[in-house]
This record gives C-alpha cells, structure tokens and sequence, in this order.
C-alpha cells in the first residue's frame, strides 16, 4: 500500500474521554474512529488488524472441528422471552419493533438463536457432538461504555456453542476449546492467565475466563505464586489463614460503645484485631419484580465482594441504602449487628459459621455485644461473600494469593440445559428417549482483543504491534521523495517485499523526515526501513518498533536481511 494513497487519518489530538493508552493510540494513529459513545468505525488498518485476529481465530477453531455460520443479528424477542433474559439482561438489551409492531432485539449474544437454530435440526445422539460458532457484531447497550474498543456498546465478538449428549462429552469438548483459545492468545503475541470466572448472567456451571495481564484491565485477578491457581476476585476463594490473632477475652454481654461507628474506632475501643469484630454492609437487592433490604455480615478485616453476594441471593443488582432507609428498617448505622434482627433478610459470611469471642452491634445506639458465638446462632444461612485480600492462603496449597490486574477476552462455560430446556431443543439418546441437549458456550472479544494487543504491547510514542497482529510488517520510508536515488531505491525495495509476500507500506508523501518518522513510531509497523541520505554512499537504516534500534543495511543485501528479519 501506498502511504500517499492510504486513508489512516493520524493526528496528534486525543480524544477527550480516552485514559487508556489503546484507545489514545488506537484513535491517533487512524486505526478507529468514534462515531457516538460505545459506537466505532474502523478504519483501513483497524480492520486489518481485526481481520488478522479473526484468521487465527478461524484456524484454531478449524483445527477443532467447529463449524462457523452466521446468525441473524436481529433476533425475535420470543426467544428471548421463553429463556427468561428478556427481563435478565435488563437494559443492556436493544429492543425494537418491526412495521408490523413485533418486537426484536440485538443479539448481545446468541444461546436463544443457536438453540433455536439447531433444534428439530438435530435429533440423534448419533448427530453429536456439534460445535457452530461465528465472528460477529453484537451490541449491548452497556451502563457506561469507556475505554475505547474496549468496552464498546457496539463490538466483535467470537461466540461459539457446543451440543452435546452426555456430560463427559461436554467436559472433553471445553477442554479442548480452552487449549484452542490458549493458542489462539499465544499466537498473537501475548501474556495472559485462565482463571476461574463468576457465570454472571448467562448461568450454567463451571466457567474460566481468559485474562490479558494488564495494570489497565478492569477485572481483577487472584493468584497463587505457588501452585496454577488463578480466579477472577468475583469467583476467587481462599483456604484456612495461617495465623489467628489473639482473641478477646470476654463472657456474652451489651457494652456501652458511644459514639464508636467504626470497624477502625471499635478496634481501638476494644484493643482488638478487626478479625473480631463484624462488619455490617447494608444494600438493597433487586429481583425480577421486587427488592429487599439486605444485611451482609463480615469479620471486621474482610470486605464484602458484591458479586458473589448477588449469587448468594440470586439477586439482579445491589445498590446502597442511605441512614433514613435504614432508620425506617428500624436499624441504626454503626450499631448493625446479627443477633435477634427480625426486620430485614441476613447473610453472614461463611468464615464466620464457627467463630466465636466476636463483637458485633447490639442494633441499638451506642451499643454492641461481646463474647458472641456464631456457632450456637439457628436458622441463618452462611454463604462465602468476603472478597479474597492480598496475602490470604490459596485455597489449592499453602501458598500466599496476590492480586494482579488483566483484561477479559475470552470466557467459556459449561451451560449445561438451561437453554435447551427452556426452548425445548431435545435429541432422541442411545435409549430412545428424549432429552435437552447438554451446551457448552464460548465467547472471545475480537474488537476487545486489539486494544488488549496495545495494552500489553505500547510505549509513549504510540503502538508496538506483534508480528502477527500488526495491520504491515513492514514500512519503506523514504526521506526525500524529490530524490531520484531515493524514491527508485524505494520503490523497488517496495515491489520486491510484496513479491516476496511481505505485507509492506511505502511512505512516499511529501512530508518531513521527523514527520514520518513520528508517524511511523505511533502506527507501529513492525520494522521501518528509512532510505535517506545514506544512499548515496550505499546505505539505508532499518528500525526495529520495539527497540527503537537503527541498524544500519548495505542497501545492495538489505532485501535478503529485511526478509530473513521478518520470518524469525
Ligand atoms: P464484561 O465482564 O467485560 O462486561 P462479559 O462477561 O459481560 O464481559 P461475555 O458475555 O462473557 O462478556 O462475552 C464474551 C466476551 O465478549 C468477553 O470475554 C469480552 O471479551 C467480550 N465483550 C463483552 N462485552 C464487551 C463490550 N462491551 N465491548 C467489547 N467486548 C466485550
Ligand atoms: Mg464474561
């Protein structure tokens, strides 16, 4: 391609809401442009970019017997219904109606559409396992869609579905699609973890998540440094700690406490560790067509992880209740505590299921219980709802669980029949029977996965694209286009890579060195090849992106070493 005839609109403004270096870059160098909030175009090279991500994509699914389709992206609201998500995803979901007043939806996803597709298609066991996936947009009308292609309202997605007979079979094909999406992500160059992952609102058990290990990632991760155990913070869970602080010492009683509201305050009242004292984190569930008011009970040092709180009580959202709330509840803030509290729904953590010598507020102001022992507490539930802390033990081995931060691209779980039951999507078994199929479903973020690329892979002059992810390997810069020398050198050494398959640009606009070299810095080629001055005494320069190294290349050899350069 022929720099001069291109359309990569480069430009030194940053867009006003962008924080992260992938959509600073991505947006400067012309590879995306914005068109609304959560809505892009993508450009020439963005859209090579993706089509390179969508290739390896391709071939590793190939390579695993999936076969790719492509599902309308309208989808009837109907299906939507009978499983349930109509109201489940809430907002997120774009509905319409057709002229005729039918209501339709954009795909977010597309379980309803894939079982529906498949059923009265498939009706054997004979017929399975099948794998369909496809590369396709899908649109969520996200709360607040940020951070560029990153999380987009509009956005590429990989979603892949899997039928199968029998659990086994199930268990056998995820593994398999978890070494593909592993290879997929080594192929494009970058670092990442499989953690154990939250099912969130697609449901169905056992599920992994596949993080890019990035400071800018929004989830976070814990892992163990001693074993291969690695979660989202929203599934992670810890074993036994180590060590027990001292306990307090103190017989049942009400203790007079004025004016101490805090975890902090009471620890300094009683002069004892937080692990003593109970935290007490007021919310409001939300349900299908209700909510309720909820206490959550924790040890003083723990902190409550909202989304395995929601799980706990099967709820849609948590949000915050002010003190009037609370006061019309008939509860104090500050003096919240478990024992005898008639007026509102309870979960305790299960780390206190056992505890005793603890403090926990009398619900009356300025007073709190002593010496309260949990385990003769009756008919209350303990569920694990304390976020895992930095240091705490691995749940696997004795090893000491760190937080690090990634970026989600890929999530794959094991539905189980929840679809099939619900669009009664049934194959006839071995037996004769009928039964729902048994699903997998596999999801991997395309677009997310070019930001991911330049989150890993940056510096402050713009992109640094892997080998294979990036939109040409190569760029033939010439200096001076006025130039004889220079411009048939460099035309040349341009038709000689492309015959050679090199995906190569060549820089031929007028415009200053120090220009195109910027230019080139903040795109990312690979390698730039600058065809300058030098020439005339037989030389040319090739910078590696990464490094930044000039090398310098006798310009009558430099065609075999550019092509050995690129194909290691
Ligand atoms: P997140 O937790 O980031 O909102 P999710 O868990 O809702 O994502 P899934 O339903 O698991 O997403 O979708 C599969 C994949 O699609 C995700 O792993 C992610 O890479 C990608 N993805 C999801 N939402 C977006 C979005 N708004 N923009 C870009 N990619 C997305
Ligand atoms: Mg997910």
């Amino acid at each position: 391609m022929r720099r001069s005839k291109a359309f990569i609109p480069t430009t030194k403004e940053v867009p006003s809401d962008a924080v992260l270096p992938s959509h600073i870059f991505l947006s400067r160098a012309g590879f995306i442009a914005q068109v609304s909030s959560g809505l892009y175009n993508f450009l020439p090279l963005g859209k090579r970019v993706l089509k390179k991500i969508e290739t390896i994509v391709n071939e590793e699914m190939g390579s695993i017997g999936a076969q790719e389709v492509e599902l309308s992206f309208v989808t009837p609201a109907e299906l939507w219904q009978k499983s349930g998500r109509l109201e489940k995803f809430g907002k997120e979901l774009l509905r319409f109606k057709d002229r005729k007043e039918n209501l339709f939806v954009l795909g977010p996803t597309h379980e309803e559409m894939m079982v529906n597709a498949v059923r009265d298609r498939i009706n054997s066991y004979k017929q399975l396992p099948l794998h369909l996936y496809q590369i396709k947009t899908k649109f969520r009308d996200e709360a607040r869609p940020r951070f560029g292609l990153m999380r987009g309202r509009e956005f590429v997605m990989k979603d892949g579905y899997s039928f199968h007979s029998s659990y086994e079979d199930l268990n056998r094909e995820f593994n398999t699609v978890e070494a593909a999406y592993k290879r997929i992500l080594e192929r494009l160059g970058l670092e990442f973890r499989v953690v154990r992952a939250d099912s969130g609102v697609i449901g169905g058990s056992g599920s992994k998540e596949l993080m890019v290990l990035a400071d800018s990632g929004e989830d976070t991760i814990v892992v163990c440094h001693h074993c291969e155990y690695a979660a989202n913070i929203e599934a992670a869970t810890r074993g036994v700690r180590k060590e027990i602080p001292e306990a307090p010492e103190a017989e049942f009683n009400r203790f007079k406490t004025p004016g101490v509201t805090t975890v902090e305050a009471l620890a300094h009242f009683f002069k004892v560790d937080p692990y003593y004292l109970v935290k007490t984190v007021a919310k409001r569930a939300v349900y299908d067509d209700d909510s309720e008011m909820v206490l959550f009970f924790l040890r003083g040092n723990d902190n409550l992880q909202e989304v395995k709180a929601m799980n706990a009580l099967n709820a849609l959202e948590l949000v915050d209740v002010g003190e009037n709330e609370l006061l019309e509840s008939g509860l104090v803030a500050g003096f919240m505590g478990p024992l005898d509290l008639k007026t509102c729904k309870i979960v305790i953590d299960v780390e206190l299921q056992h505890a005793d010598s603890m403090i926990c507020g009398a619900n009356e102001k300025d007073y709190h219980y002593v010496g309260v022992n949990f385990s003769a507490m009756k008919n209350v539930e303990f569920s694990d709802i304390a976020e895992v802390n930095e240091g705490d033990t691995c749940p696997h081995c004795n090893g000491v669980l760190s937080c690090t931060k990634g970026i989600e691209v890929g999530h794959i779980f094991k539905l189980g029949t929840t679809y099939s039951k619900a669009l009664k999507a049934e194959f006839l078994n071995e037996k004769g029977q009928r039964e729902p199929f048994i699903m997998g479903t596999y999801g991997m973020g395309i677009s997310r996965l070019v930001a991911a690329v330049i989150e890993q892979h940056h510096d402050e002059n713009g992109c640094i694209w892997t080998s294979s992810t990036a939109p040409y390997i190569v760029n033939v810069m010439i200096s001076n286009i006025n130039d004889d020398q220079q411009m048939s050198f460099g035309e040349k050494l341009y038709e000689q890579l492309r015959e050679h398959g090199v995906e190569v640009m060549l820089d031929d606009r007028k415009e200053r060195f120090g220009f195109k070299m910027k230019d080139a810095e903040l795109i990312g080629f690979p390698y730039t090849v600058i065809v300058g001055k030098e020439l005339a005494n037989g030389n040319i320069q090739l910078m590696e992106r990464r490094s930044l190294m000039k090398e310098t290349l006798s310009a009558e050899t430099a065609l075999e070493t550019i092509i050995k350069r690129v194909s290691t």
